[in-house]
């Protein structure tokens, strides 16, 4: 008989390759859940219960999940896993292989104390298969409500949590601290100042008054620019473009459905010079219904001298395989790697956020 596989891999494996193409979010959670149902049993209980085919009488757990445990015990690769393997992934072109190469972590990722879909220590296993070194942790400001943004308070607690969970990663990883705090519509920054100090990475975006007259949408992004708390300017126009990206396939989902937002009206130009007078990069947002900033502004935000951190903002760990798309369209910009934070060391970065502010 071959060798058994580890089942709960194999089942965390079927749900990033699921989350990656941007599938239903109910067909990823089906394996998530089955992972986390199983993680915990015997391994005899585990294999009595794949022969017996009472595996689904245990909560969260399905017919096909049970069907790949039972393949995986078994030592086979699950059939699903290896259709998904067979059909995943889009070829980059040299430049945006070379900058993805480059890419040492991801600075924009949300997780289930916002309004991500998974615990801070599966995003960080993720983004550690994936080679990173860091994963920043921005998870959202108290304003945002829709989003479970985070209080002054229980981000003080997220921060104790990220330390404990930082020293059981393994050597050579770790989770950086950070918000995606909100732009607020004077311009203000929505968290408490002592706080954003002590955060490793600030990201801030605007998510509220999306349609604000040019003038004051500019006034808006220059004085937030212009905070030395605020690191990286986060998905620039707010747009939202119903397309899909080359290589991501797979039916609908809810978390795709078409909705298109319009850029947001500012001086541009105004802005980007800001980015490069106060050293505040600028975000390629990497997500397939952003693509934000369009490639025109990427071409003018590098042209006015700006950096640039190309993130996921990731909301389930196989997102966090999505820089690709970021990287694809900042190679066709001809951004060059040492424009980009991201390619930087953890040290070297927080060197950075510190010296700013
Ligand atoms: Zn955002
Ligand atoms: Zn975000």
């Amino acid at each position: 008989m071959a060798r058994a596989r580890d089942p709960i891999a194999d089942l965390r494996r079927i749900a990033f390759l699921l989350e990656r193409a941007n599938e239903a979010t109910y067909r990823v959670r089906a394996f998530r859940s089955a992972a986390k149902a199983l993680a915990g049993m015997p391994a005899a209980e585990l294999t009595e219960r794949a022969g017996n085919g009472t595996l689904t009488e245990l909560a969260g757990v399905g017919d096909v999940t049970a069907r790949c445990v039972a393949e995986s015990l078994a030592g086979e690769e699950p059939v699903y896993l290896r259709r998904l393997v067979a059909t995943e992934g889009s070829d980059l072109d040299a430049e945006a292989t070379a900058l993805r190469a480059a890419l040492r972590g991801d600075c924009h990722t949300h997780s289930d104390w916002s309004d991500g879909g998974s615990p801070i220590e599966e995003m960080a296993l993720a983004a550690v298969e994936l080679g990173h070194e860091y994963l920043v942790l921005t998870d959202h400001s108290p304003r945002l409500t829709v989003a479970r943004g985070l209080t002054a308070n229980r981000l003080r607690q997220q921060l104790d949590h990220v330390a404990k969970v930082n020293a059981a990663l393994p050597e050579g990883f770790r989770i950086l601290t950070g918000i995606e705090v909100d732009i607020l519509a004077d311009g203000s920054l929505d968290q408490d100042d002592d706080l954003l100090a002590r955060l490793d990475v600030v990201v801030g975006s605007v998510h509220s008054g999306l349609k604000d007259e040019r003038s004051k949408m500019t006034r808006r992004m220059l004085k937030a620019v212009a905070n030395p708390h605020l690191d990286i300017l986060g998905h620039v126009t707010g747009r939202m473009v119903s397309s899909r990206p080359a290589g991501v396939t797979g039916p609908g989902d809810r978390g795709h459905r078409a909705r298109t937002r319009a850029e947001s009206d500012f001086d541009a130009d105004a802005v980007f010079a800001a980015c490069a007078e106060h050293d505040t990069a600028v975000e390629i947002n990497s997500r397939p219904e952003r693509q934000d900033p369009p490639k025109r502004l990427i071409r003018r935000a590098l042209e006015a001298g700006c950096r640039f951190a190309i993130n996921t903002d990731a909301h389930a760990p196989g997102q966090l395989d999505w820089q690709r798309f970021g990287c694809e369209r900042a190679a066709l910009c001809g951004v060059p790697a040492d424009r980009v934070i991201n390619t930087w060391s953890a040290e070297q970065l927080v060197a950075w956020t510190q010296n700013r502010s």
